[in-house]
């Protein structure tokens, strides 16, 4: 899952940035509401973490540009802690949820697991798929109630499946979720990446099809 922190502080800014990456998510950094703005408007992202006070265009600003862009991804709003009013503004121009500075990282982060399980999952928080079980919160995969081994990438390519099935996912879509600015997933890299995923999940029936020309496909029904 890719995110898109815009947040001027420094500090705070480098904390999410190693907490958030550590946790298997790629991350975008932008430092002004107008980076933010244009971010958001070119690239793809599963979620939006947003600081208010910033610099160029404020924070209010850049979410009611992209609700009218109708674009839905989900937002969580950083305010200072008496921003009340700020946090009922934020909500009412579109923000999914807020936090207050300073924040736990932990609670940050299960704020963002909920904001994705409800785009990506129906809420819910185990996934089953044939004798796979994927765990949304511990980002982990059970074969038969047997722990699997996999990398993150490798976990991140399985988590994008399992959200489409029944849909044929592009490289494009799959490099979009799976990179950063920082480092773009190539359609040779993907290649592997899905070989390596088969090869894992080879005796589990999991089965990733190859729709030629097109992309990759997971059945809905197993
Ligand atoms: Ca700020």
């Amino acid at each position: 899952m890719r995110i898109l922190l815009a947040e001027d502080d420094e500090f705070i800014a480098r904390g999410l940035l190693l907490a958030l990456e550590e946790s298997g998510y790629f991350l975008d950094h932008v430092r002004s509401g107008s980076d933010a703005d244009i971010a958001i408007a070119t690239d793809v992202y599963d979620l939006l973490v947003l600081d208010l006070g910033l610099p160029v265009i404020d924070g209010l600003e850049v979410l009611k540009r992209l609700r009218s862009r109708q674009q839905t991804v989900p937002v969580l709003i950083l305010t200072a802690r008496d921003g009340i009013q700020d946090r009922v503004q934020g909500l009412d121009l579109g923000g999914n949820d807020y936090i207050s500075k300073p924040f736990d990282l932990s609670e940050l982060e299960a704020r963002i697991r909920v904001l994705l399980r409800k785009q990506y999952w129906n809420n819910n928080t185990e996934i089953t798929h044939g004798s796979i079980v994927f765990d949304t919160v511990s980002r982990r995969v059970k074969v038969n109630g047997e722990p699997l081994e996999l990398s993150a990438r490798e976990l991140a390519l399985l988590e994008i499946m399992l959200q489409r099935r029944g849909r044929v996912v592009t490289k494009r879509q799959l490099a979009d979720h799976l990179s950063n600015w920082e480092s773009v997933l190539t359609d040779n890299a993907i290649e592997i990446l899905m070989h390596r995923l088969r090869k894992k999940l080879e005796t589990t029936g999991f089965e990733v099809r190859t729709i030629r020309g097109l992309g990759y496909l997971v059945e809905k029904a197993v």
